[in-house]
């Protein structure tokens, strides 16, 4: 069900008379989903949403229409969030909506994994903490462009995941991670390629991830690819979806070889699958 919302009824902040529309899909949204809001106006240059201290752009789209996806981190808390959406328009004027949401739980999978001794060192808080702080800063800034919005992703590989976004993972009995991708059971040397268009922002090795290379496709979405065996490219790159970016492998915090496949937006992990799906429509 969509709601269609006039801006007349819901503004505040700096008006001008306009007709546009901001459809929100949405009024619950569960820890760890993806939401899809779309506005539509005369003389829009440029919008931008806020959510749960995250930052959003919406890219426009080739009908002219503003599409934006917001994520819910698996970990927020549940209950109402205002979610902030800005309109800018070509002589210089705002509009300002907003829309409160409801967070509802998710019971994500429990899973416990016993990792080797010569692998728990990668339990450390700091060695967790220091990677994600990286990955962190990595994925928050808004670049222009968003090709994946008429190309959608493609996903690495068609079969299904070994393990699924969100699982709630206890590393020898007590340390506790989130998931924050998906992985694929596959065979080391198998190439994997780029979901969409996008620039190489990091290709390193990393103590959890290992052989890494994160993509950044524009307008606050980015893709991840962890446990490579081999790296084929380097900061800066430009890929063109369908390009391969190294092979799968074994690397980092891994206890067979695998890919583990990660998508952010707006500094959120959200689940690659969902979003390929919400792209597909
Ligand atoms: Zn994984």
């Amino acid at each position: 069900m969509f709601l269609i919302f006039s801006l007349a009824s819901l503004f505040s902040g700096t008006v001008q008379a306009s007709d546009a529309q901001v459809e929100i899909g949405f009024r619950r949204l569960a820890q760890g989903n993806i939401g899809m809001i779309t506005v539509v106006g005369e003389d829009i240059v440029k919008v931008r949403a806020a959510f749960l201290d995250n930052q959003y752009l919406f890219p426009p789209n080739d009908d002219g229409e503003f599409v934006g996806f917001i994520g819910v981190p698996m970990a927020s808390e549940p209950g109402f969030h205002r979610l902030s959406i800005l309109i800018f328009y070509n002589d210089g004027s705002q509009e300002y909506v907003w829309e409160n949401i409801q967070v509802l739980r998710t019971r994500f999978l429990r899973t416990s994994i016993s990792l080797p001794a010569d692998l728990k060192g990668l339990l450390d808080e700091d060695v967790i903490y220091e990677e994600l702080a990286l990955l962190d800063a990595k994925i928050k800034p808004l670049s222009d462009g968003a090709n994946w919005l008429q190309t959608g992703l493609v996903p690495p590989f068609t079969k299904i995941p070994s393990d699924s976004f969100g699982t709630i993972r206890f590393f020898n009995g007590d340390i506790m991670q989130r998931h924050t991708g998906i992985d694929y059971s596959i065979s080391v040397g198998t190439p994997v390629a780029a979901a969409a268009d996008g620039v190489v922002v990091l290709s390193q090795s990393l103590p959890i991830r290992g052989e890494y290379v994160l993509v950044d496709h524009g307008s606050g979405l980015y893709s991840g690819y962890a446990h490579l065996s081999e790296r084929l490219v380097e900061v800066g790159d430009m890929v063109q979806a369908g390009d391969v970016l190294g092979s799968t492998g074994n690397t980092g915090r891994s206890t067979g070889p695998h890919l583990h496949w990660e998508t952010a937006l707006g500094g959120v992990w959200v689940n690659p699958l969902e979003l390929t799906a919400l792209l597909a429509r």
